[in-house]
Protein backbone atom coordinates (compact mmCIF):
# COMPACT_ATOMS: atom_id res chain seq x y z
CA UNK A 1 0.00 0.00 0.00
CA UNK A 2 2.60 2.69 0.69
CA UNK A 3 4.14 1.69 -2.38
CA UNK A 4 1.18 3.21 -4.18
CA UNK A 5 1.92 6.75 -5.44
CA UNK A 6 -0.69 9.12 -3.86
CA UNK A 7 -1.32 11.08 -7.06
CA UNK A 8 -1.96 7.98 -8.86
CA UNK A 9 -5.58 9.48 -10.97
CA UNK A 10 -6.94 5.60 -9.72
CA UNK A 11 -5.50 5.79 -5.76
CA UNK A 12 -8.06 4.57 -3.99
CA UNK A 13 -8.95 2.01 -6.49
CA UNK A 14 -5.71 0.69 -6.02
CA UNK A 15 -5.40 0.84 -2.53
CA UNK A 16 -8.94 -0.62 -1.54
CA UNK A 17 -8.03 -3.88 -3.98
CA UNK A 18 -4.65 -3.86 -2.41
CA UNK A 19 -6.36 -4.17 1.09
CA UNK A 20 -8.90 -7.07 0.50
CA UNK A 21 -5.79 -8.97 -1.15
CA UNK A 22 -4.58 -8.36 2.35
CA UNK A 23 -7.93 -9.25 3.93
CA UNK A 24 -7.71 -13.06 1.89
CA UNK A 25 -4.22 -13.33 2.94
CA UNK A 26 -4.37 -12.54 6.88
CA UNK A 27 -7.59 -14.96 6.47
CA UNK A 28 -10.18 -11.93 7.51
CA UNK A 29 -11.73 -11.66 3.82
CA UNK A 30 -13.14 -14.58 2.48
CA UNK A 31 -12.54 -15.41 -1.87
CA UNK A 32 -15.96 -14.30 -2.25
CA UNK A 33 -15.36 -11.23 -0.42
CA UNK A 34 -12.86 -10.48 -3.51
CA UNK A 35 -15.36 -11.54 -6.13
CA UNK A 36 -17.76 -8.51 -4.52
CA UNK A 37 -15.10 -6.27 -4.50
CA UNK A 38 -14.49 -6.47 -8.08
CA UNK A 39 -18.38 -5.60 -8.65
CA UNK A 40 -18.09 -2.53 -5.91
CA UNK A 41 -14.88 -1.39 -7.99
CA UNK A 42 -17.05 -1.61 -11.10
CA UNK A 43 -20.16 0.52 -9.75
CA UNK A 44 -17.26 2.95 -8.53
CA UNK A 45 -15.81 3.75 -11.76
CA UNK A 46 -19.05 4.19 -13.56
CA UNK A 47 -20.22 6.75 -10.42
CA UNK A 48 -16.93 8.91 -10.83
CA UNK A 49 -15.20 7.21 -7.98
CA UNK A 50 -16.63 10.36 -5.98
CA UNK A 51 -19.02 10.99 -2.99
CA UNK A 52 -21.81 12.47 -4.45
CA UNK A 53 -24.66 15.18 -3.23
CA UNK A 54 -27.17 12.42 -2.74
CA UNK A 55 -24.50 10.21 -1.31
CA UNK A 56 -23.51 12.59 1.65
CA UNK A 57 -27.00 13.51 2.12
CA UNK A 58 -27.81 9.72 3.03
CA UNK A 59 -24.97 9.77 5.05
CA UNK A 60 -25.92 12.69 6.76
CA UNK A 61 -29.24 10.79 7.67
CA UNK A 62 -27.15 7.91 8.05
CA UNK A 63 -25.40 9.53 11.22
CA UNK A 64 -28.82 11.04 12.14
CA UNK A 65 -30.39 7.77 12.52
CA UNK A 66 -27.57 6.45 14.22
CA UNK A 67 -27.47 9.13 16.72
CA UNK A 68 -31.09 8.80 17.82
CA UNK A 69 -30.96 5.51 18.05
CA UNK A 70 -31.79 3.58 21.53
CA UNK A 71 -29.66 0.65 20.66
CA UNK A 72 -27.42 0.97 16.90
CA UNK A 73 -24.88 -1.89 15.88
CA UNK A 74 -22.29 -1.77 13.32
CA UNK A 75 -22.41 -5.08 11.51
CA UNK A 76 -18.51 -6.01 10.23
CA UNK A 77 -18.19 -8.78 7.38
CA UNK A 78 -14.92 -10.14 6.12
CA UNK A 79 -14.58 -7.20 3.27
CA UNK A 80 -15.45 -4.53 5.87
CA UNK A 81 -12.67 -5.46 8.34
CA UNK A 82 -10.17 -5.53 5.65
CA UNK A 83 -11.01 -2.31 4.13
CA UNK A 84 -12.39 0.40 7.25
CA UNK A 85 -11.31 -1.55 10.50
CA UNK A 86 -10.22 1.64 12.36
CA UNK A 87 -12.86 4.23 10.50
CA UNK A 88 -15.49 1.49 11.68
CA UNK A 89 -14.46 1.81 15.63
CA UNK A 90 -14.06 5.69 15.00
CA UNK A 91 -17.88 5.68 13.69
CA UNK A 92 -19.08 3.29 16.76
CA UNK A 93 -17.43 6.16 19.35
CA UNK A 94 -19.31 8.87 17.49
CA UNK A 95 -22.47 7.62 17.95
CA UNK A 96 -22.39 5.17 20.72
CA UNK A 97 -22.83 1.60 18.73
CA UNK A 98 -21.64 -1.88 19.14
CA UNK A 99 -19.76 -3.55 16.40
CA UNK A 100 -20.76 -7.04 15.67
CA UNK A 101 -19.22 -9.38 13.23
CA UNK A 102 -21.38 -11.19 10.90
CA UNK A 103 -20.51 -13.53 8.67
CA UNK A 104 -21.90 -14.66 5.20
CA UNK A 105 -19.20 -17.26 5.49
CA UNK A 106 -18.95 -17.82 9.30
CA UNK A 107 -15.94 -20.23 10.95
CA UNK A 108 -14.45 -19.48 14.39
CA UNK A 109 -11.19 -18.89 12.31
CA UNK A 110 -12.25 -15.82 10.79
CA UNK A 111 -14.61 -14.50 13.31
CA UNK A 112 -11.07 -14.93 15.70
CA UNK A 113 -8.77 -12.97 12.99
CA UNK A 114 -11.63 -10.52 12.69
CA UNK A 115 -11.71 -9.68 15.93
CA UNK A 116 -8.30 -9.74 16.38
CA UNK A 117 -8.03 -7.00 13.66
CA UNK A 118 -10.67 -5.05 14.97
CA UNK A 119 -8.32 -5.01 18.21
CA UNK A 120 -5.77 -4.13 16.31
CA UNK A 121 -7.26 -1.08 15.62
CA UNK A 122 -8.66 -0.21 18.80
CA UNK A 123 -11.85 -1.56 19.72
CA UNK A 124 -12.46 -2.51 22.65
CA UNK A 125 -15.54 -4.37 22.68
CA UNK A 126 -16.36 -6.86 19.79
CA UNK A 127 -19.81 -8.97 19.72
CA UNK A 128 -20.80 -11.63 17.54
CA UNK A 129 -18.86 -14.16 19.40
CA UNK A 130 -21.92 -15.69 21.54
CA UNK A 131 -23.60 -16.06 18.29
CA UNK A 132 -27.36 -17.02 20.93
CA UNK A 133 -30.33 -15.41 18.68
CA UNK A 134 -31.18 -16.18 15.03
CA UNK A 135 -32.70 -13.81 12.26
CA UNK A 136 -35.83 -15.38 11.74
CA UNK A 137 -35.91 -16.71 7.86
CA UNK A 138 -32.46 -17.27 7.25
CA UNK A 139 -30.62 -20.28 6.62
CA UNK A 140 -28.57 -21.93 9.95
CA UNK A 141 -25.19 -20.16 9.79
CA UNK A 142 -26.09 -16.82 8.16
CA UNK A 143 -28.92 -15.82 10.66
CA UNK A 144 -26.60 -16.31 14.07
CA UNK A 145 -26.32 -13.15 15.60
CA UNK A 146 -26.07 -11.93 19.17
CA UNK A 147 -29.31 -11.82 21.18
CA UNK A 148 -27.65 -8.32 23.26
CA UNK A 149 -26.43 -6.95 19.63
CA UNK A 150 -28.03 -7.28 16.02
CA UNK A 151 -30.79 -9.39 17.15
CA UNK A 152 -32.06 -6.60 19.83
CA UNK A 153 -30.57 -3.33 18.11
CA UNK A 154 -33.15 -0.83 16.32
CA UNK A 155 -30.79 0.94 13.72
CA UNK A 156 -28.36 -1.23 12.41
CA UNK A 157 -25.62 -0.27 9.80
CA UNK A 158 -25.06 -3.50 7.04
CA UNK A 159 -22.26 -2.39 4.88
CA UNK A 160 -22.07 -4.46 1.80
CA UNK A 161 -24.90 -7.09 3.09
CA UNK A 162 -26.39 -9.78 0.91
CA UNK A 163 -29.65 -9.26 -0.19
CA UNK A 164 -31.30 -12.29 1.55
CA UNK A 165 -29.82 -10.94 5.33
CA UNK A 166 -30.82 -7.58 4.15
CA UNK A 167 -34.75 -8.39 3.67
CA UNK A 168 -34.13 -10.72 6.42
CA UNK A 169 -33.37 -7.96 9.21
CA UNK A 170 -35.39 -5.56 6.96
CA UNK A 171 -38.93 -7.57 8.26
CA UNK A 172 -37.62 -7.48 11.95
CA UNK A 173 -38.65 -4.40 11.69
CA UNK A 174 -35.35 -2.68 11.92
CA UNK A 175 -34.04 0.92 10.65
CA UNK A 176 -31.57 -0.29 7.78
CA UNK A 177 -28.82 1.49 6.69
CA UNK A 178 -27.03 -0.36 3.65
CA UNK A 179 -23.58 1.24 1.86
CA UNK A 180 -23.38 -0.23 -1.06
CA UNK A 181 -22.39 0.91 -4.87
CA UNK A 182 -24.62 -0.86 -6.33
CA UNK A 183 -27.78 0.72 -6.37
CA UNK A 184 -29.97 -1.85 -8.28
CA UNK A 185 -28.48 -4.48 -5.92
CA UNK A 186 -31.20 -5.70 -3.54
CA UNK A 187 -29.69 -4.77 -0.50
CA UNK A 188 -29.80 -1.40 -1.08
CA UNK A 189 -33.20 -1.83 -2.03
CA UNK A 190 -34.97 -2.71 0.78
CA UNK A 191 -33.02 -0.60 3.06
CA UNK A 192 -34.19 2.57 5.04
CA UNK A 193 -31.02 4.42 4.48
CA UNK A 194 -29.46 3.30 0.83
CA UNK A 195 -25.64 4.86 1.01
CA UNK A 196 -24.69 4.55 -2.86
CA UNK A 197 -20.80 5.14 -2.02
CA UNK A 198 -17.50 3.50 -1.75
CA UNK A 199 -17.11 2.31 1.98
CA UNK A 200 -13.51 3.92 1.79
CA UNK A 201 -15.43 7.40 1.66
CA UNK A 202 -18.53 6.60 3.25
CA UNK A 203 -18.00 5.66 6.89
CA UNK A 204 -15.36 8.50 7.69
CA UNK A 205 -17.70 10.76 6.07
CA UNK A 206 -20.63 9.39 7.82
CA UNK A 207 -18.34 10.02 11.36
CA UNK A 208 -17.76 13.48 10.23
CA UNK A 209 -21.37 14.21 9.96
CA UNK A 210 -21.92 12.76 13.42
CA UNK A 211 -19.54 14.94 15.22
CA UNK A 212 -21.25 17.77 13.59
CA UNK A 213 -24.08 16.44 15.09
CA UNK A 214 -23.27 15.85 17.90
CA UNK A 215 -25.32 18.99 19.86
CA UNK A 216 -28.33 18.23 17.65
CA UNK A 217 -31.70 18.36 19.58
CA UNK A 218 -33.96 15.21 18.75
CA UNK A 219 -36.25 17.45 16.29
CA UNK A 220 -33.51 18.37 14.71
CA UNK A 221 -32.45 14.92 13.73
CA UNK A 222 -35.67 13.63 12.94
CA UNK A 223 -36.43 16.57 10.77
CA UNK A 224 -32.95 14.94 8.74
CA UNK A 225 -34.55 11.57 8.80
CA UNK A 226 -37.84 12.92 7.89
CA UNK A 227 -36.24 15.09 4.55
CA UNK A 228 -34.10 11.76 3.63
CA UNK A 229 -36.09 10.15 0.28
CA UNK A 230 -34.90 6.67 -0.60
CA UNK A 231 -36.37 6.80 -3.57
CA UNK A 232 -34.96 10.13 -4.74
CA UNK A 233 -31.66 8.56 -3.62
CA UNK A 234 -32.28 5.19 -5.29
CA UNK A 235 -33.11 7.02 -8.82
CA UNK A 236 -30.32 9.64 -8.50
CA UNK A 237 -27.34 6.90 -8.37
CA UNK A 238 -29.15 5.06 -11.09
CA UNK A 239 -29.48 8.09 -13.21
CA UNK A 240 -25.35 9.07 -12.42
CA UNK A 241 -24.60 5.50 -13.77
CA UNK A 242 -26.52 5.71 -16.83
CA UNK A 243 -25.44 9.05 -18.14
CA UNK A 244 -22.07 8.39 -17.25
CA UNK A 245 -21.95 5.75 -19.75
P1 LIG B 1 -27.42 -9.63 -4.01
O1 LIG B 1 -28.43 -9.05 -4.97
O2 LIG B 1 -27.80 -10.97 -3.47
O3 LIG B 1 -27.11 -8.68 -2.91
P2 LIG B 1 -24.78 -8.96 -5.10
O4 LIG B 1 -24.24 -9.08 -6.46
O5 LIG B 1 -25.08 -7.60 -4.64
O6 LIG B 1 -26.07 -9.89 -4.87
P3 LIG B 1 -23.19 -9.20 -2.77
O7 LIG B 1 -22.32 -10.25 -2.19
O8 LIG B 1 -24.32 -8.71 -1.98
O9 LIG B 1 -23.74 -9.68 -4.18
O10 LIG B 1 -22.25 -8.03 -3.26
C1 LIG B 1 -21.65 -7.14 -2.45
C2 LIG B 1 -22.05 -5.74 -2.83
O11 LIG B 1 -21.08 -4.87 -2.26
C3 LIG B 1 -22.07 -5.46 -4.35
O12 LIG B 1 -23.30 -4.85 -4.70
C4 LIG B 1 -20.92 -4.46 -4.56
O13 LIG B 1 -21.23 -3.47 -5.51
C5 LIG B 1 -20.77 -3.85 -3.18
N1 LIG B 1 -19.43 -3.38 -2.86
C6 LIG B 1 -18.25 -4.04 -3.05
N2 LIG B 1 -17.20 -3.30 -2.64
C7 LIG B 1 -17.71 -2.15 -2.14
C8 LIG B 1 -17.14 -1.00 -1.53
N3 LIG B 1 -15.82 -0.85 -1.40
N4 LIG B 1 -17.97 -0.02 -1.13
C9 LIG B 1 -19.32 -0.14 -1.27
N5 LIG B 1 -19.92 -1.20 -1.85
C10 LIG B 1 -19.14 -2.20 -2.28
MG1 LIG C 1 -25.94 -7.18 -2.75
Amino acid sequence: EDEIPPDHPRYTDLVTRHRIERGVEKGITHLQGMHAEGRGSAFDYLLGEETTETADEAERAAAAHLLSADQPVLSINGNVAALVPGEMVELAAAVDADLEINLFNRTPERIGAIESHLREHGATAVKGLEADARIPNLDHERSKVDAEGIYSADVVLVPLEDGDRAEALEAMGKTEIVIDLNPLSRSPQVADVPVVDNIVRAVPNMTAHARALQDASEAELEAIIEDFDRERALEAAESRIRNGL
